[in-house]
């Protein structure tokens, strides 16, 4: 798997190479599916959710220009996979999943893996989690129709935020911004397909 985040994908990060692959990433996926746990797809986990394609993961993480002192928010924990991968580069990672089910796994199998610099909390993500801001990464796993605007507000300045943005729940594009003095950077990198993100600042659940 990581051989080919490198060499098909162009991932270059070691730090993120590393991190993928001091991540089981079967230990976060169902039992009857682990087997393909490593191939290049996202999977399906409970609650209608999905694990993330490693290469989502990886350019995401990437994306997000982390070191060793860094403090991270994540938004949509899902199974956990992706904060685990956050935790082994990120000095503190703070994950959000509003499912509360989702949630308490995810924190249990962070635990398990003795990953002990993320915590995962229950409640809706668009509106950030400021007891902790501000951060220097934000990323966030679920589609929304706008950039979360909370989110700008807890990130440090030069900060980076990754997210999904589009116009309908099935599409969208990966978007980063970087909180500048001036204001706002903004960088497209292309097209992606997330789950969508529900909540305040997000898609209303229907
Ligand atoms: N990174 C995850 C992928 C999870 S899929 C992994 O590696 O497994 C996206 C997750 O975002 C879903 O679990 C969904 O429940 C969650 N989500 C959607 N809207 C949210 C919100 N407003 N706040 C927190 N989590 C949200």
């Amino acid at each position: 798997m990581v051989a080919r985040l490198r060499e098909h994908y162009g991932i270059n990060d070691p730090r993120v190479l590393d991190a993928m692959r001091n991540v089981p990433r079967h230990f976060f996926v169902p039992e009857a599916l682990q087997s393909r746990a490593y191939g290049d797809h996202a999977l399906p986990i409970s609650a209608n959710q999905t694990i993330s394609q490693p290469f989502i993961v990886a350019r995401m993480t990437e994306l997000l220009e982390l070191d060793a002192n860094s403090r991270v928010l994540e938004i949509g924990a899902g199974s956990g996979y992706q904060t685990a991968v956050l935790s082994k580069i990120a000095a503190q990672v703070y994950s959000i999943e509003r499912i509360g089910d989702l949630a308490r796994e995810a924190q249990a199998r962070i635990r398990e893996l003795g990953i002990y610099n993320a915590t995962v909390k229950c409640f809706d993500g668009t509106l950030g989690w400021a007891a902790n801001a501000p951060y220097d990464a934000i990323l966030v796993a679920a589609g929304g129709p706008t950039v979360p605007e909370p989110l700008i507000a807890q990130l440090k300045m030069g900060g980076r935020l990754v997210v999904p943005v589009g116009e309908s729940r099935e599409s969208q594009r990966l978007i980063r911004v970087i909180k500048t003095e001036q204001g706002r950077k903004e960088e497209d990198y292309g097209g992606c397909a997330f789950v969508p993100l529900i909540g305040q600042h997000g898609w209303s659940d229907r």
